[in-house]
């Protein structure tokens, strides 16, 4: 079976429903580019399977490996393998970097059966990953995000994300407010991470980072529910053309 199994999700915020109908499969190794216009709902298919509170999963079905993410609470989906990062990551106040990131890890090893890596261990490869992203050490001693830069949190997401190695990686618009070189990571990690097994959904509008990613499918999103599907020659469609054309000549 796929890694993620996405089945029909229908997803309310409040008394509204966000995503009427969303099926998607995640293989090993795959990368799927998730477009649609602004509310849309890409965002609120991350939170939803993350596992945020606020995002009510009203019928459908989510499995990982599997295993039934639905009743798990957000800390379980991570430990279980499953990525979210945010379009906005939030501060975390009085929480050291390293050791939030260390925590997660060795959740996530525990959950596997394998000893937790000890402190030393950890921030040998804690610089080392930073330094392959552009991300000064004395990040991983201050407290998550706090007085970070827009760029610089995205590159904390990417540290994150290249230590924990999940299983299946949603990036929420991780290429806004990355400069140049933080898209030419991005690529990269996301690149060697796939070479391991890891499944992607990659939210962006972003052509040319879109096209450097080899994507095996796009998907377009539109008012909650999958519209189209196709390979990175949706994308181009989309940049040359906009989501109101493309809608239009699909419907007609
Ligand atoms: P996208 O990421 O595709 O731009 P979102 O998933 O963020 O879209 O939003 C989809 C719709 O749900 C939008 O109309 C948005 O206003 C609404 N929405 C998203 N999050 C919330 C929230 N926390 N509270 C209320 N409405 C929300
Ligand atoms: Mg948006
Ligand atoms: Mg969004």
């Amino acid at each position: 079976f796929p890694l993620l199994q996405v089945r029909d999700l229908r997803v309310q915020i409040g008394e509204r429903t966000v995503l009427q109908s969303v099926s998607l499969d995640v293989q090993p190794g795959s990368l799927t580019v998730l477009m649609g216009a602004n509310g849309s709902g890409k965002s609120t298919l991350g939170m939803a399977l993350a596992g945020h509170p606020s995002y009510h999963v009203a019928g459908g079905q989510a499995l990982l490996a599997g295993q039934d993410l639905l009743p798990l609470a957000a800390h379980e989906r991570a430990r279980a393998g499953l990525f979210v990062s945010f379009q906005s990551p939030p501060d975390i106040p009085g929480v050291k970097n390293n050791l939030f990131i260390r925590t997660a890890l060795n959740a996530q090893r525990e959950a596997r059966g394998e000893q937790p890596l000890d402190a030393f261990d950890f921030l040998a490869s804690a610089k080392q990953s930073a330094k392959a992203l552009g991300l000064p050490d004395a990040m991983l001693a201050r407290p998550v995000n706090e007085g970070f830069s827009g760029g610089e949190r995205k590159r904390n997401e990417l540290l994150q994300l290249s230590l924990l190695k999940p299983r299946v990686a949603l990036l929420d618009e991780i290429d806004s407010g990355l400069d140049v070189d933080g898209v030419r990571a991005v690529v990269a990690l996301v690149a060697r991470l796939r070479a391991e097994g890891t499944g992607f959904v990659v939210v962006s509008h972003y052509l040319q980072m879109i096209e450097q990613l080899e994507p095996d499918a796009v998907l377009r999103l539109d008012r909650g529910r999958i519209a189209e599907a196709g390979d990175v020659e949706l994308a181009r469609a989309i940049a040359r053309t906009g989501f109101a054309r493309q809608r239009e000549t699909v419907e007609a």
